[in-house]
């Protein structure tokens, strides 16, 4: 038997894959770094991939799914994903399975449930996972948070939240006008400010930690977006651990 824990190999545009252990089940969210790179990253945490489970697809932007055809093939490990997201992700070797976007499924002890976003992407979802009493939602890539999905992450022990960008630094930065649109847009990325809306609204007394994912190299800085958050939620007089990741780089393990 393991203790169950959530750790983060990667994260940012460089590459994002989330593990989550509970006691009995392990399963990936998204595997955006290569494989070889997961096996690694796994064994930092002492864990392997016979332990993954199930390789669950946010969307298929390369990010996100890069490793995913190659590790769920060798491994062979099913690879979980909306039909929007399985036709856009090379899948051949690997054991595919669809569900619907607002679905539920569930892996061995861990109950999924996915959360249409919008972004730029065919179909793409974000995720709340329970297992044994406890609940992490992983909510990334995403251009606007709705009710649908604020309702859905209440009450989370763990909440990983996107803070992409800081909107002052994105807006005099270096990206060209085109990109900065799109990431600014509905369909884009949060920005800090609502990153820390969305935990202002969605926190409880029983979130003991806020995990900051996908921030920019370019456009944030971790002070800025931790401090975003940290004021948020103070405001609620909720006082949460919150945690920027560090891009690129594992982070973790946060326990159960
Ligand atoms: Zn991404
Ligand atoms: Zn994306």
């Amino acid at each position: 038997m393991h203790d169950s824990f959530v750790a983060v190999l990667s994260s940012g545009s460089c590459g994002n894959s989330v593990f989550v252990r509970s006691r009995d089940a392990g399963i990936l969210v998204d595997a955006g770094i290569s494989c070889r790179e997961i096996e690694r990253r796994l064994g930092m945490f002492g864990a392997e991939p016979a332990e993954v489970d199930a390789v669950l697809l946010t969307h298929e932007h390369t990010d996100h799914n890069r490793g995913a055809r190659r590790f769920c093939s060798v491994h062979e490990v099913p690879m979980f994903g909306t039909e929007g997201t399985l036709s856009l992700t090379p899948h051949d070797g690997a054991q595919t399975a669809v569900f619907r976007a607002g679905g539920d499924f569930a892996i061995g002890d861990i109950d999924i449930r996915s959360v249409p976003v919008d972004h730029l992407a065919s179909d793409p979802v974000a995720f709340t996972i329970k297992t044994d009493g406890r609940k992490v939602s992983v909510i990334s890539d995403l251009g606007r948070v709705t009710a649908d999905l604020k309702r859905s992450a209440e009450d989370s022990d763990l909440l990983m939240v996107e803070a992409n960008y800081d909107e002052e630094m994105l807006r005099s930065g270096t990206y060209p006008e085109f990109l900065k649109r799109t990431i600014l847009s509905e369909n884009g990325h949060l920005s800090n400010e609502d990153a820390a809306r969305l935990c202002a609204d969605a926190a409880c007394e029983s979130t003991a930690r806020v995990v900051l994912l996908h921030m920019s190299r370019e456009n944030n800085q971790a002070e800025l977006a931790e401090g975003a958050v940290v004021e948020a939620l103070r405001h609620k007089r909720l006082r949460p651990k919150v945690e920027p990741t560090e891009y690129g780089s594992h982070n973790g393990p946060f326990g159960l």
